[in-house]
């Protein structure tokens, strides 16, 4: 434990294993608190609040990952397959993951035998933009919770899956639906809602996480009013939230996106909630003149109430589909001798951003991807510095009004970084971060607000940069912005990754392949194939004094459905959805 200070974390296990031998009713707050330095469970979306997904497990190392084999696999079944995105959790023996079609099931992690599953009954009418996948649960007590297709929060219990609570977050007939993981702070459960291309309005929620009750809400478009449950009261919450009309024209804030689709994390050093937020709607930027707050930003909120304490907006006035939704990830960094509370974040617009986390402040941003043109550069406060020839034109202003000039934009919407989590090492001091080289051509249409209807007011294609890869991991120094090293695909990258103290970084292809990295070089140490495309995200935790490695096989995603000449580099890809479970042999 080097970044987070020695003292703190051998008091932490030591508090920890005290309460442990007090009988308490399954997950605790502490026990997700804690998440990352208790190796023998996984109970926290990213291992650890700060989602480092950073593993001090070091029995499988650079030394012996050539010798790790699978021990189980478990398949969801089913006749739809699709994109399997989850991240498993590990607790007490039982393993708990997602399904497309928003499944859940429980597996004996030393069998891979299923103890149970749920099957959430979807209506015909659910509007997920990019596949019907799902990012995993979150663990409370003995609950079980996770979000669906159809906007609502499910609760069920850990022991037989049961139904225990069950609550509508939003109605999805106006294109909300949930896919992100929630996440559990201090008994509260906090979700996003997805649906950014339909125009819906972007919020976070809090409930309690045991009996279900809404405790507050905090919209993410500006002028929208936050509210708080007072003794069953709703009281207004509006601080922050800012005035309606400041930063967008007209009414275009009632239908303005920034949905937080992809949830967060939480620093508990500054009691902070990190969630991003996606595009402005509709894409077509000529309708919204302004920065459109909270767009394509990141959002630092109390948990405690649902105020934002302050924001960070990457992409001001976001023309491209630049959903700032990437995670913020705490680390601490020694510069002149002093301690920086910073955290860091990889752009969806190409562009890496390190934080002062306590107040949001701007301390450097650096390109992740090889070519950027919609900007030439961030500013000293790290607003990027346009390039207005690589925005799509104004279709108004064209002869016939119905689609406005074309540009080549990089990266393209899809993102130099899309949903797949980037990892911290603590040994390396590094971020390893999931990036994917390619470029569209754009142009904007007009259009209009009507529940339920796509509202992008956009075209494109997209296409690939580079014969040879698509796909590139790399390791970047937070304090330099330098690339370390790197490691090319040839398709897409689109799934998590998972560092550890083995001197290991591990990541999923669409290929199939499951890759274990050298941490310092990148040279490949290990490579095993799935069977279908790897775009979830890897865990690592101990049983019975071994290291295991579970990660999902099931290609699928925003890719093909949205990729263009993309789609079809990946279109011999074949289906699936499993879980495999790796680690060294007994000897
Ligand atoms: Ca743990
Ligand atoms: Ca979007």
């Amino acid at each position: 434990m080097k970044k987070f200070g020695g003292s703190f974390a051998v008091t932490a296990l030591v508090t920890a294993m005290s309460v442990s031998g007090i009988a308490q009713a399954g997950v605790t707050d502490k026990d997700i608190m804690q998440d990352q330095m208790t190796v023998e469970d996984v109970v926290s979306n990213g291992m650890g609040p700060r989602g480092q997904r950073y593993s001090p497990l070091d029995m499988i190392n650079a030394d012996t990952v050539q010798d790790m084999r699978p021990v189980w696999a478990f398949s969801f079944g089913g006749e739809k397959q699709r994109g399997q995105e989850s991240q498993p959790m590990v607790k007490d023996g039982v393993m708990y993951v997602t399904a497309s079609y928003s499944r859940v099931f429980a597996v004996d992690t030393k069998t891979g035998d299923e103890l149970w599953e749920y099957n959430a009954r979807l209506p015909d009418g659910i509007m997920p933009c990019c596949d019907v996948i799902n990012r995993g649960v979150a663990l409370y007590g003995d609950l079980v919770i996770f979000g669906t297709l159809d906007a609502k929060l499910v609760a069920l219990d850990a022991k037989t899956g049961k139904v225990k609570w069950k609550k509508k977050v939003a109605d999805y007939k106006e294109g909300y639906s949930i896919t992100a993981a929630p996440q559990v702070v201090n008994g509260k459960i906090i979700t996003g809602v997805s649906g950014g291309e339909f125009g819906i309005v972007g919020k976070v929620e809090a409930y309690d996480a045991t009996t279900g009750k809404i405790l507050w809400t905090r919209p993410t478009v500006e002028g929208h009013m936050g509210y708080i449950w007072k003794d069953g009261k709703k009281v207004e919450n509006g601080i922050s939230g800012g005035k309606a009309g400041q930063t967008w024209p007209g009414d275009l804030w009632k239908s303005g996106g920034a949905a937080t689709w992809l949830g967060g994390t939480y620093d508990p050093d500054t009691n902070s909630l990190f969630i991003g937020t996606g595009n402005p709607a509709p894409w077509n930027s000529h309708m919204r003149p302004g920065d459109n707050l909270f767009s394509s930003s990141r959002l630092a909120i109390d948990p405690d109430t649902g105020k934002i304490k302050w924001h960070f907006q990457t992409t001001p006035h976001d023309g491209w589909d630049y959903d700032g939704v990437n995670e913020l990830i705490s680390f601490d960094y020694k510069a002149d001798g002093k301690t920086v509370k910073a955290a860091a974040t990889a752009d969806r617009n190409g562009f890496m951003y390190v934080l002062n986390r306590t107040n949001g402040d701007y301390i450097r941003g650096f390109p992740f991807v090889d070519e950027i043109t919609w900007a030439k550069g961030l500013d000293k406060n790290g607003r990027p510095i346009y390039d207005e020839a690589f925005r799509p034109g104004n279709p108004t202003v064209t002869e016939d009004g119905k689609k406005g000039s074309s540009v080549r934009a990089v990266p393209a919407f899809l993102g130099g970084k899309n949903w797949m989590p980037m990892a911290y090492s603590q040994d390396t001091e590094l971020f390893y971060v999931p990036s994917n080289e390619w470029a569209m051509d754009i142009w904007n249409e007009p259009t209009a607000y009507k529940k339920g209807a796509a509202y992008l007011g956009a075209g494109f294609t997209i296409s690939p940069m580079n014969d040879s890869h698509i796909g590139v991991l790399k390791a970047m120094d937070p304090k330099t912005g330098k690339e370390v090293w790197r490691y090319q695909n040839y398709a897409p990258l689109w799934g998590g990754v998972l560092a550890t103290a083995g001197n290991l970084v591990f990541i999923g292809t669409p290929e199939g392949y499951l890759k274990g990295f050298d941490a310092k070089t990148g040279e490949l140490k290990y490579q095993f194939n799935t069977g279908s495309g790897i775009v979830g995200s890897p865990i690592t935790w101990k049983q019975d004094g071994e290291q295991f490695l579970s990660v999902l096989s099931g290609w699928g995603g925003a890719v093909p459905l949205w990729g263009g000449e993309v789609a079809k580099r990946v279109k011999h890809l074949n289906q699936g959805g499993s879980v495999w479970t790796f680690k060294l042999p007994k000897s």
